[in-house]
């Protein structure tokens, strides 16, 4: 447990966390439950609770759609500015509305980031 450990916790607390019962499986420091729900180690971030096998797959199901949104916004980005550069670039921006149109439909089935 380091000394910026300790702060962090404080910070987390000041914020309005809830210290939980559990505790981070790498350190074993007590977890925090931020405003906003996540589960936080203080030297770790965010920590994925797991209880039971079907959570599990639930969680990485989770992780695999978050991060298969963030190749997608990137993705995105990039056609954009070719249509910046080029704003008569059709291919481009059909581009960029089939990201948008994917970026929407992964919304779907992945709500809870989005509420
Ligand atoms: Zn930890």
């Amino acid at each position: 447990m380091s000394e910026g450990s300790v702060k962090k916790a404080a910070e987390l607390l000041r914020q309005g966390a809830v210290m939980l019962t559990d505790s981070c499986p790498i350190c074993n420091y007590p977890l925090f439950r931020t405003k906003s729900g996540d589960v936080v180690c203080p030297t770790h971030g965010k920590v994925y609770l797991v209880k039971n096998d079907e959570e599990e797959a639930r969680v990485k199901r989770d992780i695999a759609l978050d991060s298969t949104e963030s190749i997608l916004i990137d993705g995105l980005f990039t056609v954009a500015k070719k249509v910046k550069d080029d704003p008569m670039d059709t291919d481009a921006i059909v581009q960029v509305i089939r990201y948008l149109d994917a970026i929407e439909r992964l919304r779907k089935i992945n709500p809870k980031q989005h509420q």
